[in-house]
């Protein structure tokens, strides 16, 4: 773990692409350095809050709650470049990245941290027909579609027959159950309210169905077997149907065929299956590992070449066990602070350090005043409206500013108290248009043909 010959006293650049947690920590710490420039390339011009996109699909938060400008968030730093542009190839050799607009950027160091995406693990259909919810524009986009059912359905009751009520949401992770815990909240506002406190009039309260598919045994695989307990009995209590040891077998435009044979009528299935790292990783010039991520050493460093480092969501990183960490938050925000202390012990010729991982632990929320947590390093557990207020708390203070933090408090009181998701917006009209006699099942075997070359090449 020797640091790579730096002359002090002499401007560094700094090139980082992605400005999630991992990136935007890491510039945060480098820019109080005069001695050292920062290019901070991202494809979006935000950073975006991804454990909160459930609640934006759901209509609990608005974009703006969970999105923050990241010149922004660096502003009093003239030592920081922010570019909004998508970096599309990198010589890691010579530190040096290209973009879509055929930009180039060169460093004294390399940082990649550019996240993942949705993994359809080659799923027939999935790729074309389902709603992932990994970004601010998926959950957007999912938002506009479950409103759009909803009101297609208030207009034509008839479209039940064709699925329009059924939500197929795939994976038992935190994601899928957090995501079913909100929306059988949110389908239980909408339509099992007295009449005249009722959004859609003509719906009835067992209209709205969620069903959650995992090719797993468990919910929240893993927290505890008391946790998975919990988490199964809250989604029943929210009208959230469970099926376990079942995976997806293809998705179609209006249906999903599940492992054991059944083929549900649904015209939106909600993907939450998996994580792969994002597709810059495809055109790196190395060989990646799990999940398309780049294995990293313990300092962060990516192995065989100088003042390369890859962070996050984007890297595998050893935790103590030597098993990859989990793509979480957390890890991303501590990796983002070791690699800007490292760097500065490069160019300060000192060794770098190891990174070690301060686990917090895990939580999940799963609906209104429901929640499972397991705290610190020896999973302290905490079930119910104890681990809802935690979950809260943890995840108002992984907000980038004071200012979000009050607004998203206002906007949970405003939902907890009010029990009325009023505000939602259907602004993704493309999601109104449905043709709700294709049900495009030959779209999806071509889908499946591409799906399955596409990941054959990767
Ligand atoms: C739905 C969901 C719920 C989650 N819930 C939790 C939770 O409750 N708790 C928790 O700890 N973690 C949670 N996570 C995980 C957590 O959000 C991630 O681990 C974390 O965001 C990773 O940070 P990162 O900086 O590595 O990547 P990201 O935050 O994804 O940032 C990557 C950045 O790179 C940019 N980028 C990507 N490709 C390019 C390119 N080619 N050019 C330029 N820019 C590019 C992206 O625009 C993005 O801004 C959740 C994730 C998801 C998807």
């Amino acid at each position: 773990m020797k640091s790579a010959e730096q002359k002090p006293n002499q401007v560094k650049h700094v090139v980082i692409v992605g400005g999630g947690f991992a990136g935007l920590s890491c510039a945060r710490k480098l820019a109080a350095n005069p001695n050292i420039r920062i290019t901070l390339l991202d494809k979006n011009n935000y950073q975006q809050f991804q454990p909160l996109l459930y609640q934006v699909a759901t209509g609990i938060l608005a974009p703006g709650n969970i999105a923050f400008n990241l010149r922004a968030a660096l502003i009093g730093h003239s030592n920081v470049d922010v570019r909004m542009t998508e970096v599309v190839s990198v010589d890691l050799n010579a530190r040096m990245v290209q973009t879509a607009q055929g930009q180039q950027y060169q460093g004294d160091f390399l940082v990649l941290a550019a996240g993942s995406q949705a993994n359809f693990f080659g799923a027939p259909g999935a790729d074309e027909n389902s709603y992932p919810l990994y970004s601010l524009h998926d959950a957007e986009r999912l938002c506009s579609r479950i409103l759009a059912m909803l009101e297609s359905v208030d207009r034509d009751p008839s479209l039940m027959a064709k699925g329009a009520l059924n939500f197929v949401i795939v994976g038992a992770g935190p994601t899928g159950t957090e995501m079913a815990g909100a929306f059988g909240d949110m389908l239980q506002a909408s339509l099992k309210r007295e009449t005249s406190k009722k959004p859609y009039r003509n719906l009835a309260a067992d209209q709205g169905q969620i069903l959650v598919v995992d090719a797993g045994h468990a919910v929240l695989s893993a927290f505890s077997p008391p946790a998975q307990a919990y988490a199964a009995k809250a989604l029943a209590e929210r009208g959230v149907q469970v099926r376990l040891g079942t995976s997806v077998k293809e998705v179609g435009g209006g249906h999903v065929v599940l492992s054991d044979g059944a083929k549900i009528p649904a015209q939106t299935v909600i993907w939450a299956g998996g994580l792969k790292a994002a597709s810059l990783s495809n055109n790196l010039g190395i060989n990646t590992g799990h999940g398309g991520r780049i294995d990293v050493q313990a300092d962060l460093t990516v192995p065989g070449l100088t003042g390369v480092y890859a962070l996050g969501d984007f890297a595998n990183i050893a935790g103590k066990d030597g098993k990859p960490l989990p793509q979480l938050a957390s890890v991303a925000e501590q990796s983002g602070k070791c690699c800007a202390k490292n760097i500065l012990s490069d160019i300060a010729g000192k060794p770098r350090d190891s990174f070690h991982y301060f686990d917090k632990g895990i939580m999940a929320m799963i609906g209104r005043n429901s929640g499972v947590a397991e705290v610190g390093e020896h999973r302290h557990e905490l079930q119910g409206a104890i681990a809802f207020a935690a979950w809260l708390g943890v995840h108002a203070a992984l907000l980038t500013s004071t200012r979000a933090r009050i607004e998203a408090f206002l906007e949970w009181a405003w939902d907890y108290f009010g029990m009325a998701r009023g505000n939602a917006i259907l602004d993704h009209r493309e999601e109104l248009r449905i043709n709700w006699n294709d049900d495009r099942e030959d779209r999806a075997s071509a889908a499946s043909a591409a799906s399955t070359h596409a990941d054959k090449a990767s």
